[in-house]
């Protein structure tokens, strides 16, 4: 369906142009097309194929737009109650995950108007199935998961001792043996991991943090069951390039040279039985 099914009612009349939040108070109600349902509180996001949905900005040589997931344009209806039609662009930069909308990002309401959405009935219905749709991804889904950008560093550090660089080294690493070797999340089952490792709670926690169906048996058996995956994969796959005489070079042994090491052995590689 594209956009010029959906009917717009101006209502800038009501608002002033220079509404900075869509929290506004709701906008009045003004005439309902006839064959069209008009959702109050929700804005209307237009529908330029050459400005950016979100900031605004001009399509020109510099930005990279792609036009906008339907997952992200369910993101701004329900965090910014603001209807996108399907075929809106926006920067691809808006864009984190797994097509979500970056939740850092704010929407720019300078320079736009404020028009309701009338939808034809067959557009909503598509809109109230993909609703439905999200909701029960949203109950089915993790409490913590990792794939959520919206994690911070510390949250990193505290959940798994390693920041989120250390963290994406070790996933990039080891994801081609997650995929094939864990019937979880890949990212969700390396943090597993790390969260016992690093937590001690026990396995049928981490699969209520993890929303892991069944009792608590039942979830316990899952964790337990991914944690031995991942810890074969990293015996194997990262182990190896960290541990014995042979995974470093004779000029990386060097620069691990101590003071102590450098003024009794002459700055030889040293290596230190204790
Ligand atoms: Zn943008």
């Amino acid at each position: 369906m594209d956009s010029s099914s959906t009917f717009l009612v101006d209502a800038s009349s009501i608002h002033s142009s220079s509404t900075s939040s869509v929290d506004a108070s709701p906008i009045d109600n003004v005439d309902t097309a006839d064959d069209g349902l008009t959702l109050e509180n929700v804005l209307y996001a237009g529908s330029s194929q050459n400005r950016c949905v979100i900031c605004r900005r001009i399509r020109d040589s510099s930005t990279n737009m792609i036009t906008m997931p339907k997952s992200s344009r369910l993101d701004l209806l329900i965090v910014h109650r603001m209807y996108a039609t399907q075929n809106v662009r926006c920067c691809e930069q808006h864009i984190v995950g797994h097509d979500r909308l970056n939740p850092m990002d704010t929407v720019e309401m300078n320079d736009r108007k404020n028009l309701k959405t009338t939808l034809p009935p067959q557009e909503l219905l598509l809109i109230l199935e993909d609703l439905l749709t999200l909701i029960q991804e949203a109950i089915k889904s993790p409490r913590l998961d990792f794939r959520d950008p919206a994690l911070s560093n510390d949250d990193y550090l505290t959940w798994t001792g390693w920041n989120i660089a250390q963290f994406d080294m070790m996933f990039d690493m080891l994801s081609p043996f997650l995929r094939s070797s864990c019937n979880r999340e890949p990212r969700n089952a390396l943090a597993i991991f790390w969260i016992k490792a690093k937590t001690n709670l026990s396995f049928s926690q981490i699969g209520s943090l993890f929303n892991y169906t069944g009792d608590s048996e039942a979830r316990r058996k899952r964790v337990a069951d991914t944690f031995d995956s991942v810890r074969i994969l990293l015996v194997r796959n990262l182990v190896p390039l960290n541990l014995g005489v042979y995974h470093l070079t004779r000029d990386q042994a060097l620069i691990h040279n101590t003071a102590f090491s450098k003024e009794f052995w002459d700055n030889k590689v040293t290596i230190i039985w204790d």
